[in-house]
């Protein structure tokens, strides 16, 4: 018998091994692990569903059984909109506290489910790698939901952008520069090294050599002309907004200063801007950067297992 069990076991152990992608073997309600995608092509986003909220609407004004009202939040898939507004309004609400109260009834935290939603940018560098993401994820009980929208290049970068700006901060003017624009040439050529090109970078610098590319020179990090003008120009996008805005490698730049700077470097002949209005200009200047009116497919992932556990948990107290 001990033989028998000895083996049993070392087979369970090898078909759990043979079995363990990195996002099968996370606990429960783990997050997704992202990781593996290339940087900027993933944004998540994570808001919370007040159950109790849900659920006196759906049994007092709806006037469904308790029972009816559970299975109908069990089957309840929010709209795009809901899960990844910046505001949100009831049964929604988001909270950094560890132990939140619900912001319209003021229930406890075994009363709200967190949803969370992640959307991957469809393309070359991410469709394989997301594939095998999804064909890894439970098929069960809709415990994820797979959405698809689709979208232009120019409303995918400029959500990049109001989410880098969000997320640098703008009174470190050395260390906020150097971010974006890292993050910014993460975004454009994922294929590279950059956290190799930028590892003891002190500055970033316009090459007089290069015609494309980058190079490292010491603790400088050179870019070729078209680059660091896009790079410039990025920093102005990111700090337009913000008081003493428009700040770049290149001091504070207004938009008449910003153009000129592109004109005599040649950057606009070289993208065939013949304009010579400054905001006509900007807006070429931004549709090159963002990749213009192309469609582009994004792919949403919502993790709904936290709601399927907590409405069984709500469930249970409402029949009781
Ligand atoms: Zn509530």
């Amino acid at each position: 018998m001990p033989t028998k069990k000895t083996t049993s076991k070392t087979a369970a152990a090898t078909k759990a091994k043979t079995k363990a992608k990195p996002t099968a073997t996370r606990k429960p309600h783990d997050e997704l692990d992202l990781s593996v995608f290339p940087p900027g092509t993933v944004v998540k986003y994570s808001t919370l569903l007040c159950l109790a909220c849900i659920f006196d609407l759906f049994t007092k004004q709806l006037g469904l059984s308790s029972r009816t009202a559970s299975n109908e939040i069990k089957r309840y898939a929010p709209t795009l909109e809901e899960l990844t507004a910046r505001e949100s309004a009831r049964p929604f609400f988001k909270s950094a506290e560890k132990h939140p109260r619900c912001p319209y009834c003021d229930s406890a935290k075994l009363r709200h489910a967190r949803l969370d939603t992640y959307r991957i940018e469809g393309g070359k560098a991410t469709d394989a790698t997301r594939r095998a993401l999804v064909k890894s994820l439970p098929k069960t009980g809709e415990q994820f939901h797979i959405v698809e929208e689709k979208s232009s290049a120019r409303a995918v970068f400029f959500g990049w952008l109001d989410a880098l700006g969000r997320e640098l901060d703008l009174e470190d003017d050395r260390a906020w520069m150097m971010a974006a624009t890292r993050l910014y040439l993460e975004r454009r050529d994922p294929k590279t090294d950059w956290a190799a090109s930028f590892d003891g970078a002190r500055q970033v610098r316009r090459s007089q050599r290069l015609e494309e590319g980058f190079e490292r020179e010491g603790t400088r990090l050179f870019l070729a002309p078209a680059l660091y003008n896009d790079v410039l120009l990025v920093q102005y996008l990111v700090s337009r907004s913000h008081r003493h805005g428009g700040r770049t490698f290149e001091g504070r730049l207004t938009l008449p200063e910003l153009v000129r700077r592109m004109r005599y470097s040649g950057h606009l002949d070289a993208q065939g801007i013949t304009e010579r209005d400054q905001f006509d200009v900007l807006e070429k200047l931004v549709e090159h950067l963002a990749g213009g009116d192309s469609t582009l497919k994004l792919h949403y992932i919502v993790d709904r297992r936290d709601l399927l556990d907590k409405v069984k948990t709500v469930t249970a107290r409402y029949a009781s």
